[in-house]
């Protein structure tokens, strides 16, 4: 479950994890009224996505008027997929340096493992590996003081920054721990002239452990589509990629994704639409994905339950009532084939058998588009 930045940021603050003075606001009037608390502020949007500053969703404000002009826009704006009910507005801490600091788990090892850069700050992805510190931890040992030197040494930190290092650090994996969190990423974490603060919060709590923490608010931020995928009862999960992907089952879908990825191209969504779906469901599912618009559509159907002819017919019918215009890789086989491929054959579309000839030949037609 993933946590807002203002929860992240009330929950480090528990730890002793410095966090600028903020205050949650549902309304731009509010917005205003903490500007004028506040003095220099920054309005963060509270979405479930990162990125927010790149999207516009973080704007600095030095005035009540300002603040209020800055809050109605980030209220009316949307942050993938999402829009804000709420704002953090905080005071402008003063950033000498951007630091990215985070806890994770490091399913490999078997271990959390604690990331640290000095060049943190928007473009973290792009930081070349050697300039981001991982250290792996043994949880029967813990975070210990000669472990945050020992990160230091290979950051060339020194003097006052290695002083709040081996102050922070250990609060970070004390927090990780406690509150079963899979993800504790702090970035920036702002060095300013009194020292470290958590400029941002970015924290996920493992489901799993959840039962744990009655007192967390159970979080469920969905997108439009998402929302729209569970009315129809279909597994449906956005991703980044090109290639829209429908599958009927669980495990083929994450197989199909898989070999998207091993053939290079980048799946749009996991969409499991069951097994044994009618020709109605088939062509709701379809319709949801083709409304994402994405570049590409792999549709792999092993057919047991689910009927060749079926997914056949719902995928000519979506073609005559909505038209198809992006190119389709269709792969085909099992219950009905035969009578499914005449179909598709009918409409022009060629179906192959083997689900590495569909995918490759998805990737291709992306790497053409
Ligand atoms: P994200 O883009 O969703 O990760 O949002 P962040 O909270 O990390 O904010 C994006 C960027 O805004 C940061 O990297 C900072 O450069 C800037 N920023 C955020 N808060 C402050 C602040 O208090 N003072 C200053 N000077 N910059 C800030
Ligand atoms: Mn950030």
């Amino acid at each position: 479950m993933k946590l807002y930045e203002y929860l992240g940021k009330e929950l480090f603050e528990r730890y002793g994890i410095p966090v600028p003075v903020g205050r949650v606001v549902e309304n731009a009037d509010q917005a205003a009224k903490a500007a004028a608390e506040l003095n220099e502020v920054v309005i963060k949007s509270q979405v479930l996505t990162g990125k927010r500053g790149k999207a516009g969703g973080i704007s600095f404000a030095s005035s009540p008027e300002e603040a209020k002009k800055e809050a109605e826009r980030i209220f009316s704006m949307e942050l993938g997929g999402f829009t804000a009910d709420k704002l953090l507005v905080e005071e402008k801490v003063q950033i000498e340096k951007e630091i990215y600091l985070a806890l994770t788990v490091d399913g490999a090892a078997q271990r959390p493992v604690v990331l640290v850069s000095l060049d943190g700050g928007m473009d973290v992805e792009d930081v070349p590996e050697e300039r981001m510190i991982r250290w792996p931890v043994d949880v029967t040992v813990g975070l210990q003081s000669f472990m945050v030197r020992e990160i230091c040494r290979k950051l060339g930190v020194e003097g006052s920054l290695q002083k709040e290092f081996l102050k922070l650090m250990p609060k970070v994996y004390k927090f990780f721990r406690e509150m079963d969190a899979e993800l504790a990423e702090i970035n920036p974490l702002a060095l300013t002239p009194n020292g470290l603060v958590a400029a941002d919060a970015k924290v996920t709590i493992d489901d799993d452990a959840l039962f744990r923490h009655p007192q967390l608010p159970r979080i469920k931020e969905k997108t439009a589509l998402e929302l729209k995928a569970e009315e129809l009862d279909l597994a449906y999960v956005e991703l980044e990629g090109d290639i829209a992907v429908m599958a009927n089952g669980a495990g083929i879908t994450m197989a199909t994704l898989d070999m998207v990825q091993h053939y290079g191209g980048s799946p749009a969504n996991f969409l499991d639409f069951g097994g044994g779906a009618n020709v109605e469901k088939t062509s709701q599912a379809l319709e949801l994905l083709l409304g994402t618009n994405p570049k590409v559509l792999l549709i792999n159907i092993f057919g047991g339950i689910t009927r060749c002819d079926v997914v056949a017919e719902a995928f000519s019918r979506v073609r005559e009532t909505k038209g198809i215009e992006l190119p389709v890789s269709f792969r085909l086989v099992g219950t009905n084939e035969t009578e499914g491929r005449a179909i598709l054959e009918k409409a022009g579309i060629k179906s192959f058998t083997s689900m590495d000839e569909a995918v490759s030949h998805a990737v291709d037609l992306l790497n053409a588009s």
